[in-house]
């Protein structure tokens, strides 16, 4: 959405440039320049940014039969990036291609470096109650809506603490920076939409979900300004009915389907809100 508008500022610039600021005299005599009567390029294709949870020395959440969160989360971006790549719409990228660690703000900076569209952050949870199951999704916000997305949000942004050493103080000046700069852009409104796009698609492609599904919280991995981002916890590990359908393939290619849909639905939404 902001690439094209900028290309045309910088052509625009380029433009008064020429015209107004270069050499008065000789301008008139040269041939018109190029660059500036060059047709748009086609559009390219969306990059999404996949973003497997944890990996190498942090195995994330681990299920009651000992899956680990690192392993499920990563089929399923594998799923999701097949799914995503077939349609030829999107480019897909991945934060981690291998059961390696990279810390979160590593991933952010990725996703930054590549001028993502989209992020995805893929979890599975888990509780202390073995009963709780389902899926929700979550996205950036300095006051947590709740007191488990804070707890959620605080185990999750453990990673780099935990395995790397790094100092976690930051991170709240982080999010609230983030904020900020998220408003001015719109992100804030983009990752919210994409949030309760994915909470519809769940709902109607019969994946169970948690109630109060989209929630808020401070997720270090979230914090790229400029990309609009959600944070999806695919179910609970400590649940043993979510464990097992987390490792099986059928259900992993159900929840990458469901996926890609969402992503269907949020940049075709975002088309028909531009056009109007
Ligand atoms: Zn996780």
């Amino acid at each position: 959405m902001a690439a094209p508008y900028r290309r045309n500022i910088i052509a625009g610039l380029a433009g008064l440039t020429a015209f107004g600021l270069g050499a008065p005299a000789a301008w008139a005599n040269q041939p018109a320049k190029k660059s500036i009567a060059k047709p748009t390029p086609p559009p390219k294709p969306r990059l999404v940014f996949l973003d497997p949870g944890h990996g190498g020395r942090d195995p994330g959440a681990l299920g009651v039969r000992g899956t680990q969160e690192k392993v499920v989360v990563m089929a399923i971006a594998r799923e999701l990036q097949r799914e995503l790549q077939a349609g030829g719409r999107y480019r897909v990228m991945l934060t981690r291609a291998s059961d390696s660690f990279v810390a979160l703000r590593e991933r952010v900076a990725r996703a930054q470096a590549a001028k993502a569209d989209l992020f995805l952050s893929l979890h599975a949870d888990s509780h202390p109650d073995n009963d709780v199951r389902g899926a929700s999704v979550y996205t950036l916000s300095e006051e947590a809506s709740d007191r488990e997305a804070a707890a959620l949000a605080a185990r999750e942004n453990r990673a780099d603490g935990v395995v790397a050493g790094m100092r976690l103080g930051s991170q709240t000046d982080d999010v609230a920076r983030t904020l900020v700069a998220m408003s001015q852009r719109g992100t804030v409104n983009d990752s919210r939409r994409l949030a309760e796009t994915i909470v519809q698609t769940f709902g109607k492609g019969g994946v169970r979900l948690l109630p109060r599904t989209h929630r808020q919280a401070g997720f270090a991995v979230l914090t790229a300004p400029e990309i609009p981002a959600a944070l999806v916890e695919l179910g609970y590990l400590s649940n043993p009915q979510d464990e097992k359908l987390l490792t099986v393939r059928q259900h992993q290619i159900a929840l990458a389907r469901a996926l890609r849909a969402s992503v269907d639905a949020h940049f075709g939404a975002g088309i028909a809100t531009r056009k109007a």
